[in-house]
């Protein structure tokens, strides 16, 4: 028997027992049996316009036919390319395509599969390269769910709870609550603060020359979606030169033109010495990336780090043609122009609804919308569960984020259009009535 021929619904009711529930027991689940462009199409014959795209991955869109080409055409010659035994032209030719899009000097790349490997490889070529121990990262932000990762995740204390986190130290990450207008004012104390933090950790904590670096998501995705103000991470970037500390930026959520830049580095004017890609690499494909300059990449002791399947063939074919993709149909000015327009509109949802949407926030097409308890005015993960279930049963899918559950991330792929954006937040509205 094929796969075709299964019946889908008694196997979907069997997933509990099927699958681990970390893997079946998010929210919402939607069983889908197709993907193309903004649309999942479910196996209860319906249509839902995602805004989610799989957490900032299909910015082309699902299963984009120029994507969808390269991965059969790459198929047809090479399926696996373990690094070191042999070498094929589409990873050196993704590295050459994605230098031209970096900020300059990040420039040589180690390839692996998901955002918490290339999270992971960021960390160890720091240490190595530092020999230094230590990491500071911020409170708040998600790098992934290996124990290495979870070492300097904290956007749910619930992942770490088995750890023993040494090796890590953490500083709050910048506060929306103390500065929610950006006026210069709340900017300098946020930066004032920042300075305060690092001065507190480094004088009873731990020495700056014992730390290899300092790695953050420059927008808080998991956390919330938190924008900082540029001031804020020249501030970091300052701190790490004046130290010799490395800067590390997650830009696993944030890549590929998300923020409406190819990169937040750009958005904010702030160069790391070492980034983590992920996600939106690939359009959906396993690839991710450890990207920093040639010169540090070369300190990186041969084999201290290694991978079987990482910068595969089909995977970096498939990268090419979503750079090919995101520049052709110019997605990241999209970005840039649908999500001014999104949170225009997101904003006269707020003013109408202010008892439930506390705030919106967002930087190109990575908006959170705050939901708080109409009664308690509390941040409230429950009306949020109750929104976006609605708002599904309605045609629409949102994802949620924040700390206490209760941001609705709205992340549709890059190809989105204004009519779009109206229709999935007249089903939210309706959702949120
Ligand atoms: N870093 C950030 C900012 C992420 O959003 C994620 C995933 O959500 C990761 C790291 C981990 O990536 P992956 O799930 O591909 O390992």
């Amino acid at each position: 028997m094929s796969t075709q021929d299964y019946d889908w619904k008694p196997l979907f009711e069997r997933m509990p027992e099927l699958l681990a529930p970390s893997m079946a027991k998010d929210h919402p689940n939607l069983p889908v049996v197709k993907e193309e462009g903004c649309y999942y199409y479910g196996v209860d014959g319906k249509k839902y316009l995602d805004f989610t795209s799989g957490i900032a991955v299909t910015n082309t869109g699902h299963r984009h036919p120029k994507v969808v080409q390269a991965i059969k055409d790459a198929a047809d010659s090479l399926l696996h390319g373990p690094s070191g035994v042999i070498m094929y032209d589409s990873i050196l030719k993704l590295a050459d395509q994605l230098q031209t899009v970096l900020p300059t000097g990040l420039d040589c790349f180690f390839f692996a599969n998901s955002g918490t490997e290339a999270i992971e490889g960021g960390i160890k070529l720091a240490k190595h390269v530092t020999e230094r121990p230590y990491v500071v990262s911020f409170t708040g932000c998600f790098h992934g769910r290996s124990l290495g990762a979870l070492n300097v995740t904290t956007s749910k204390s619930k992942y770490r709870k088995f750890l023993n986190p040494s090796g890590s130290y953490q500083i709050p990450y910048f506060d929306e609550d103390e500065c929610p207008q950006g006026t210069d004012d709340c900017i300098a104390f946020s930066v004032k603060k920042l300075e305060k933090d690092f001065h507190k950790l480094f004088q009873h904590q731990v020495q700056p020359d014992e730390v290899a670096c300092v790695i953050l998501e420059p927008v808080l995705g998991e956390g919330g979606y938190i924008i900082p103000p540029k001031e804020w991470l020249q501030k970091i970037r300052e701190i790490c030169d004046q130290h010799d500390i490395l800067l590390i930026f997650d830009e696993v959520q944030t890549g590929f033109g998300r923020t409406g830049d190819w990169f937040a580095a750009q958005t904010f004017g702030v160069t790391p010495d070492i980034m983590a890609i992920a996600k939106g690499i690939a359009s959906g494909i396993p690839l991710s990336a450890t990207v920093a300059s040639a010169e540090l990449m070369q300190k990186w002791p041969l084999g201290s780090h290694g991978t079987t399947f990482g910068g595969n063939p089909i995977a970096c074919s498939a990268a090419l043609a979503t750079l090919d993709v995101l520049k052709e149909e110019k997605l990241i000015e999209n970005a840039y122009e649908i999500g001014h327009y999104a949170m225009n509109q997101l904003e006269n949802l707020r003013l109408k609804y202010d008892h439930v949407i506390r705030s919106v926030r967002g930087i190109g097409l990575m908006i959170g919308i705050e939901i708080v308890d109409p009664d308690t005015q509390k941040p409230s993960g429950d009306a949020l569960l109750r929104i976006l279930d609605l708002a599904l049963e309605k045609g629409v899918l949102f994802y949620l984020c924040g700390n206490e559950g209760n941001v609705i991330r709205m992340v549709p792929p890059l190809i989105v259009t204004k009519d779009q954006i109206d229709a999935g937040l007249n089903m939210l509205e309706e959702a949120i009535e």
